[in-house]
């Protein structure tokens, strides 16, 4: 088996001292120690010395949200997440993986989404006016669950970056987060360079990413020399003052935000939507989550957990929403596959992206 992928350092690094257990998601849930971040990396190592090659290993890889808090939590400096990509990728290379994974691998790979859709991809624009300038300086990645799920959330977004100048690609496709995560190194190539060579053919220097697993996947997995990769919450807040000129008001709410793990524990993105919430709604109604910044508990809905493992992905939600403070209007975050797996754990707090609250502002 191939584990070219693993960092064997890393895997014989661990020490086994159990404190990634306590934080790791999965783990609160399941209670099962195959099923947290040190039974994974012994289970990983078991793969790698040849000692385990029955399917049990998926139920332990693959309840792995991927969202780095163990990472955060390890004395050994181990970074688990690259562990258990890199030994989905080796198992994926010898023809293991499980049904789940074949159908997210086809479906991406046919229809270049991760919904299965066969619309057009600027379907979102049609009935708007709006423009998509040339030669722009900076573009929207726009990322497949706006485009076809959250069509609204596009429009809003691309209203406020289209008046800062932004354009779009020619021809976006799916990223590939969605394949690198869960070990299809190979097809996820086919799109990178794809949406590498529209990224390098637009002229752009700054993406400006609307989807924090996007934003991950184009900053550190795509090689963009001199191009920035920014999520939409950097760009407004490095462009607030454009903001203030369009409009923007004050809303008399109570928010709170819910940090999505591949923007902000994986990449540090924690001062800039809080920045942009603190303008509109003041820094005393951002009421924090029980859990933020760098040890926010995950939303259970990345790594493929929430196709594969859908009712352990909303048990993870629905202890998310236990950290929601008491008398919030809207948990505010800045991901689409947040805000999807939190709505449908089904609280009684309207979950909403960053540019809603913004819209609902720029109306004021
Ligand atoms: S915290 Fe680090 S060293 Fe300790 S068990 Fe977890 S991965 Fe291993
Ligand atoms: S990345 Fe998250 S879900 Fe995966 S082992 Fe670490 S803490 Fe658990």
């Amino acid at each position: 088996m191939s584990f070219e992928k693993v960092d064997q350092r890393d895997l014989y690094r661990c020490v086994a001292c159990g404190n990634c257990r306590s934080v790791c998601p999965a783990f609160e849930q399941t209670g099962r120690e195959s099923k947290n971040t040190r039974g994974r990396i012994l289970v990983i190592r078991d793969i790698y010395e040849g000692n385990l090659t029955d399917d049990s290993v998926f139920d332990s890889l693959n309840t792995c949200t991927t969202c780095g808090y163990c990472a955060v939590t390890c004395p050994a400096g181990v970074h688990p997440p690259d562990l258990v990509e890199g030994a989905r990728s080796g198992l994926v290379e010898s023809g293991k993986m499980t049904p789940t994974q074949m159908k997210i691998r086809d479906t991406v790979t046919k229809y270049a989404n991760t919904l299965g859709d066969s619309g057009s991809r600027r379907g979102w624009l049609e009935g708007t006016n709006l423009e998509i300038p040339q030669n722009p300086k900076a573009v929207y990645f726009v990322g497949c669950l706006d485009t076809y799920r959250y069509p609204e959330t596009a429009v809003t977004t691309y209203q406020i970056l289209n008046k800062m100048g932004a354009g779009l690609l020619e021809d976006e496709k799916c990223c590939a987060s969605p394949l690198l995560r869960l070990g299809f190194v190979k097809e996820a190539d086919a799109l990178m360079k794809h949406n590498l060579e529209q990224i390098i053919a637009s002229g752009a220097d700054t993406i400006i990413a609307g989807c924090a697993g996007c934003y991950n996947t184009l900053k550190n997995n795509y090689e963009l020399d001199g191009i920035s990769v920014v999520t939409v919450s950097e760009y407004l807040a490095s462009h607030l003052s454009d903001l203030k000129k369009a409009g923007l008001g004050k809303l008399d709410l109570k928010v709170t935000y819910h940090d999505p793990c591949h923007s902000g524990r994986h990449n540090n993105v924690f001062d800039e939507p809080r920045a942009l919430i603190y303008e509109i709604v003041g820094k005393d109604n951002l009421i924090e989550m029980q859990t933020i910044r760098e040890k926010s508990r995950c939303c259970g809905g990345g790594g493929g957990v929430r196709s594969g493992y859908n009712d352990l992905s909303l048990a993870m939600a629905k202890r998310r929403l236990e950290d929601v403070p008491d008398g919030v209007d809207y948990i505010v975050t800045t991901c689409p596959l947040c805000l999807r797996n939190l709505s449908d754990a089904g609280g009684d707090i309207p979950v909403i992206d960053l540019v809603e609250l913004i819209r609902m502002a720029n109306d004021k």
